[in-house]
């Protein structure tokens, strides 16, 4: 290969540009500039939002020979002799260093891979606590780093910061190290700022250079703070911006039926409902019907823990459609749900001359073409169904209400659908119906906020009266015998359980694409059902419900629970929402360790709705519980039992699911994939929760400012909102 840098072919110093490919910065060797590339670094810019993955201190240097034991020291010195000793299943790796001054013994436990890399020869930098070991000092699973000739710099002679950057086996994080520091200080520079130097003052934010600047060579663990919080913020801000731009839109150019709301509609409208509403529901039903009342449409959310009492909220809202002429729809997650509401809202509205149909896909075709001619005829005034509801054929003469429940299992884009549905044959005529959407698992408002931002939020935080906190006991797998004495002893007494097991029949699981378990040996519903008749349950009616039983059958069996005809239902998690069975007082959960938080919480929720004083047992794996930091795999099993341990404590989900978030990330309960927004690099939705808030605010106010950003000093800023989030937050049309 012929040298790619001859003499006399080096340009004058071309103009350096954050889109200056890498290979064209001098100094930089190709093969490296081509390793970054195939890292997605092609360039300046690029290389300047390569961020490192942490940072680490770098102690300042002594010679082997003034180390002094309790001290953190750093040295470096050739390895020796290396031993690995004694024989057995645990072995550890000794090194000897020797610098000139002195000898150092290095220890390592549990490490055994360095053997390939720490051998006689080798030039190692190591940093750690000295401790004494006889006449000299040792160093005991200390930090290390192989010095390679050409990494090898002079010893540093005070502390500093090192950034440790994502390396590939193409480029080592030292390398990434040596060519972050030879081309990013000619490029921060270069980085336009689109805040101005009074914002960021306001805010003491570093400017966008500076930033960078602080996060690749900074010069104190402060600066690493600094430094990463004008990115996060960033992120936040966008994410805002475009929220609230996106919103501030839909304001504009979209028209809701404003419906009638006086005391008289009130009135009639409480008059419906078997009970008075509490406080807390007063509250909500008011800011819905402040909303409603407005030719704007409305877009709230209404977050309530189980039970809380959403539906009557629900109810409330369409009523207002009604009493205005319109129509109104509840769509559900599943058709259990679609067919309770149904339910309910039928008995509530009896005899009353509103009429209320239930569309659901399994639905016969006849039965469906009539209640659709009705919504289109304006002759339904409230439907209640499932996705069905978004089908191409169903139209509405005209919708005014629109309230969806249990909201995470629809995705943004089926809200729009049903938005679009407006009146007058698909929303041609501009009318865009309120939406309401009711959730049962309950957001953290972090979290809300920043995926629903476009969103009011309205909190459902008292519990209707008479209902009685679920007790909550966590039992290790190896007593779970107690557990199915005590709810026998609860069925004898005539009251039913519910017991929920993580995985179908084995023979189904993979057809239903669930994970086989590396033990094999999860409970099935099909195999604990025949444990129990014949066992602790003996003599008891037990049933089996899970996703893979026809509908029908499902209903079927859920109507005979409900009916007091089956003492003990096996179910997957298909019980999970909504379902309401005032007899049931236990629930007992197999493999709780399995799941989430807010996931148990809504199990627990399926019982203490009745009089009794219900119970619910969570069954965790022996080997869960006993785990140890020191047990290979331990992390997960030691996050399972803490989060356990909070169900034991609280019966608020709104805790609960903060709690989940913390130990599991926003991802495994509401994951930014499943919302269509692009994860952020650097913002941490639970640790940068002021940092939200305050970006939040602060998009608000420039919003309301300038709602398109189209000033000219606000170019840079809308591109790189539009870049960021334009194509997940739909802003395509915006301005
Ligand atoms: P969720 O918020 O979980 O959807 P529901 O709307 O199903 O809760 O209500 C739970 C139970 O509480 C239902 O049986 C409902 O009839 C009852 N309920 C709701 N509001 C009240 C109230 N204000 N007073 C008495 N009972 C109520
Ligand atoms: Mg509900």
């Amino acid at each position: 290969m012929s040298d790619p840098h001859p003499p006399h072919s080096i340009p004058a110093q071309p103009q350096m540009a954050l889109t200056t490919p890498l290979a064209l910065v001098p100094g930089v060797p190709p093969n490296l500039a081509e390793a970054m590339a195939m890292m997605g670094v092609t360039n300046v810019g690029r290389f300047l939002a390569h961020l490192p993955l942490r940072h680490e201190i770098q102690e300042a240097e002594s010679a082997i020979g003034e180390i002094v034991a309790g001290r953190i020291v750093s040295a470096r010195g050739e390895v020796t002799a290396t031993k690995v000793w004694p024989r057995g299943p645990k072995p550890r790796l000794e090194a000897v260093l020797h610098d000139g001054t002195g000898r150092l013994e290095v220890l390592w436990f549990n490490m055994m891979y360095l053997r390939e890399k720490i051998k006689p020869g080798v030039r190692l930098r190591v940093q750690g606590k000295a401790t004494k070991r006889g006449s000299g000092v040792q160093l005991v699973n200390p930090r290390h780093e192989v010095l390679h000739p050409g990494n090898e710099d002079p010893p540093p002679r005070d502390s500093r910061v090192r950034p440790v950057y994502p390396a590939s086996e193409l480029i080592r994080a030292w390398q990434v190290e040596k060519l972050a520091a030879l081309v990013l200080p000619m490029a921060w520079p270069l980085l336009e700022d689109h805040l101005t130097p009074e914002y960021r003052a306001a805010r003491s934010l570093p400017s966008l250079g500076e930033a960078y600047r602080m996060m690749h060579a900074p010069e104190s663990t402060d600066e690493v703070l600094m430094g990463r919080r004008r990115l996060a913020y960033d992120e936040l801000l966008l994410l805002q911006l475009g929220v609230h731009m996106k919103r501030w839109h839909l304001r504009r150019s979209l028209r809701a039926p404003d419906l009638r709301w006086n005391e008289a509609v009130d009135k009639e409208i409480k008059g419906r409902f078997p009970f008075a509403l509490t406080a807390s529901q007063e509250t909500v039903v008011r800011e819905i019907a402040a909303d409603l009342s407005k030719p704007t449409p409305t877009n709230r959310l209404v977050q309530g823990d189980v039970g809380s009492g959403k539906t009557v909220v629900a109810l409330y809202a369409m009523l207002m459609a009604v009493m205005s002429k319109h129509q109104a729809a509840l769509m559900a997650p599943t058709e259990i749900l679609a067919e309770q509401h149904f339910q309910s809202v039928k008995r509530m509205l009896s005899g009353g001359g509103v009429r209320v149909e239930l569309l659901t896909g399994g639905m016969e075709p006849a039965t469906r073409a009539r209640i659709i001619a009705g919504l289109g005829s304006g002759s339904v005034d409230i439907v209640i169904g499932t996705h069905a509801l978004l089908t191409e054929d169903v139209r509405f003469q005209s919708l005014a209400v629109c309230v969806i429940d249990e909201q995470h299992r629809f995705g943004v884009h089926q809200r729009a659908g049903l938005r679009a549905k407006g009146g007058g044959g698909g929303g041609e005529t501009g009318i865009t119906p309120h939406v309401v959407v009711m959730t049962a698992t309950p957001i953290p408002r972090t979290l809300a906020i920043t995926l629903f931002g476009d969103l009011d939020i309205s909190v459902i935080d008292g519990m209707p009266p008479g209902r009685k906190p679920v007790r909550t006991r966590v039992i290790d797998a190896a007593e779970r015998h107690t557990v199915y004495q005590e709810v026998r002893k609860r069925l004898d007494a005539g009251e039913q359980a519910f017991v929920v097991v993580p995985a179908i029949g084995e023979e189904d699981d993979e057809r239903m694409g669930v994970e086989p378990t590396a033990d094999g040996e999860l409970v099935s519903a099909r195999s604990l059902v025949r444990e129990l008749e014949a066992g602790a349950f003996a003599g008891k009616r037990v049933a089996a419900m899970h996703s893979r039983l026809r509908k029908a059958t499902r209903d079927s069996i859920m109507e005979r629970f409900r009916a007091g005809l089956i003492d003990a239902l096996v179910a997957t998690t298909v019980i999970e929402v909504g379902v309401d069975i005032p007899g049931a007082t236990v629930m007992v959960v197999e493999h709780a360790e399995r799941f989430g938080l807010a996931q148990l919480h809504q199990l627990r929720g399926r019982v203490g709705r009745g009089e009794r004083p219900s119970v619910c047992y969570l069954i965790a794996d022996a080997p869960a519980i006993a785990a140890t930091p020191t047990t290979p795999g331990a992390g997960t099993n030691e996050v399972a039992v803490a989060r356990l341990a909070v169900m034991e404590k609280t019966n608020d989900g709104f805790v609960l699911a903060e709690k989940d978030m913390e130990l599991r990330g926003p991802g495994e309960l509401f994951g930014t994939r499943q919302s269509g927004l692009p994860p952020f690099k650097v913002a941490d939705l639970m640790r940068d929760r002021e940092l939200l808030a305050m970006a939040r605010r602060d998009a608000a106010e420039w919003i309301e400012r300038s709602p398109i950003l189209a000033a000219p000093e606000e170019a840079l800023v809308r591109r790189r909102l539009l870049k960021s989030f334009g194509e997940s937050l739909g802003l395509g049309d915006v301005g």
